[in-house]
């Protein structure tokens, strides 16, 4: 029998609860059972990918090529699993899917309304999303905020599912007690109204992780227990950690496991965390610490560093670190600066490596372009990511190759060497306006070539990346590249498309740049093979 845990949020959003629902599904997997995770996010945008990402944060690109939430990314790295697109849903997603069914006319001529119809459409997705797993273990993380009236129809769903079968769903409410500075006393009042909030939907939490600064003192843990309905052995302590890598094994420590097992009828088994807990140390060991620069543009909101933006890249690095006994040291650099002072440029030689990580539009490109020519020149390790090889590409092209005006067409359609250009079957997708989920997407396969850096480190001859891009190298200039130097190590099967460039070790101790988005592929325990080879340049 299926067993589901809702997770949801109580009090307020931004408190972690991807990584609350990612660690209990490492938890219940290092005890043997099959989990997957779902994330819900109550937009009607029908995808992440037309959302902007100072808003919403990274795009998660799954393998099948669906634009999702970066808490796909956590479940994906806390899990070491690969998900499917079934396990992510909007509103728009579910209403469409909903729509589409009543023109076909499958509600054979009934009423559709918005309840039953559409928490039905969502039920059915999570058992769909069960089956496709063939998980003991399906969690759902619903997104925003109990009390909202965006995720009230997702709410719905849980109750009917529960009303469905009783004991094989939980509920898990992640909810904040704050400190307030002036009082100093843990508070947990707002916790209080999030679980009669929650009541007055019609469900109940069985386990409430408490997220504060500190440990609860058992007090605070009688406190939520006796006015949230529950015994204080549920009342889960979520205090601030060092890295989000520590929180299963700190959930562990009061049993969130075990006590899972009690609410859904499972059988208790013991947790292997042991690879965990070892990654986990590595994290902290690493006694030497490198110094990163991370050159983009999508940095600040108002007064505030938003490293969201780029989490699978900022979790890459680290799980490439720490498997080399490493530290990592992270500073976000916005590339405009170089364009109104290029003197700044001289700053970069602090740093052990380089990363440009993917983008888009013009804001701060020359800047980039210009930093990675210094990287080059000054033979600092450089990793461009998707935007950051193009950009690569353009920059050689100028400098190295001296093709005239050379640029890329997404800046300047009209520059006489747009070295980047459209894909092909991009321009017809531009034409239309059809700009959702039209993108090339998702994995597809990489040839690569002998002899190269890229082939070194992955030590295969083909790989599958995932992908998120409408622009490619064009292939007209292909061959006054290669004769200037630029190596494509890595090309697509047909090798029309450039997948990998990199310059050769005689002139660079690593200086690569990938189509795809390598760092959706690093998982905690399995560091990406070029992330790997990377961090080992900047060591030297
Ligand atoms: N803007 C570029 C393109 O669409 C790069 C995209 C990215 O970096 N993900 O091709």
């Amino acid at each position: 029998m299926a067993k589901y845990i809702f997770i949801v949020g109580g009090v307020m959003s931004g408190i972690g609860k991807g990584v609350a629902t990612a660690s209990i599904g490492s938890i219940l997997k290092n005890k043997g059972f099959g989990v997957t995770a779902i994330k819900i996010d109550p937009y009607i945008n029908v995808d992440a990918g037309t959302m902007n990402p100072t808003e919403h944060g990274e795009v998660f690109v799954l393998d099948d090529g669906y634009e999702t939430d970066q808490d796909m990314g956590n479940y994906e790295r806390f899990l070491d699993e690969t998900l499917p697109s079934i396990n992510y849903m909007t509103t728009g997603r579910v209403y469409q899917e909903v729509i589409r069914r009543e023109r076909n006319l499958e509600y054979k001529g009934k009423n559709v309304e918005v309840v039953p119809d559409v928490p039905l459409e969502v039920i059915r997705r999570i058992k769909e999303a069960t089956t496709k797993a063939k998980a003991d273990v399906t969690l759902i993380e619903v997104g925003g905020t109990i009390g909202e009236y965006q995720n009230i129809i997702f709410l719905e769903a849980a109750r009917m599912l529960k009303h469905e079968c009783p004991t094989d769903v939980a509920v898990v409410m992640l909810s904040y007690v704050p400190i307030p500075q002036n009082i100093g006393e843990m508070k947990t009042k707002p916790t209080q109204y999030a679980s009669r909030e929650l009541n007055s939907v019609g469900l109940q939490a069985d386990v409430i992780l408490a997220r504060a600064s500190t440990s609860l003192d058992a007090k605070r843990k009688e406190k939520i227990a006796t006015f949230c309905n529950i015994s204080p052995e549920r009342v889960i302590s979520a205090p601030d950690v060092e890295s989000i890598y520590d929180v299963p094994l700190n959930f562990e420590k009061d049993g969130l496991g075990d006590i899972l097992c009690d609410v859904l009828n499972l059988k208790h088994r013991s947790t292997d965390l042991l690879s965990w807990q070892g990654f986990v140390d590595k994290t902290k060991n690493g006694n030497k610490k490198l110094h990163i620069a991370v050159l983009g543009k999508y940095f600040m909101s108002g007064d505030y560093v938003l490293s969201d933006v780029y989490i699978s890249v900022i979790e890459a690095l680290k799980h490439a670190s720490a498997h080399q006994d490493l530290g990592v040291k992270l500073s976000y650099l916005d590339s405009e600066v170089y364009e109104i002072n290029p003197a700044k440029l001289q700053e970069l030689k602090q740093y052990d490596g380089v990363l440009v990580p993917g983008g888009f539009g013009s804001r701060g490109v020359e800047g980039i372009i210009s930093a990675i020519q210094f990287v080059r020149e000054n033979k600092i390790p450089y990793l461009g990511l998707c935007y950051g090889m193009q950009l690569m590409v353009v920059e050689y092209a100028r400098n190295v190759a001296k093709i005239p005006d050379a640029h890329t067409a997404e800046i300047k359609p009209d520059a006489q060497n747009t070295v980047i250009d459209y894909m092909p079957e991009q321009k017809e997708n531009m034409a239309r306006q059809s700009f959702g989920g039209t993108m090339r997407l998702g994995g597809y396969a990489c040839k690569l070539n002998a002899n190269t850096i890229a082939r070194d480190a992955y030590g295969k001859d083909e790989v599958r990346e995932r992908h998120r891009h409408r622009y490619e190298v064009n292939p007209e200039y292909i061959v006054k590249l290669k004769e200037a130097g630029l190596v494509f190590s890595g090309v697509s099967p047909d090798e029309r498309l450039m997948e990998i460039a990199e310059l050769s070790k005689k002139e660079h101790p690593f200086m690569l740049g990938t189509q795809f988005h390598p760092e959706f592929l690093s998982h905690p325990l399995a560091p990406h093979p070029l992330f790997l080879a990377f961090i080992r340049a900047c060591t030297t």
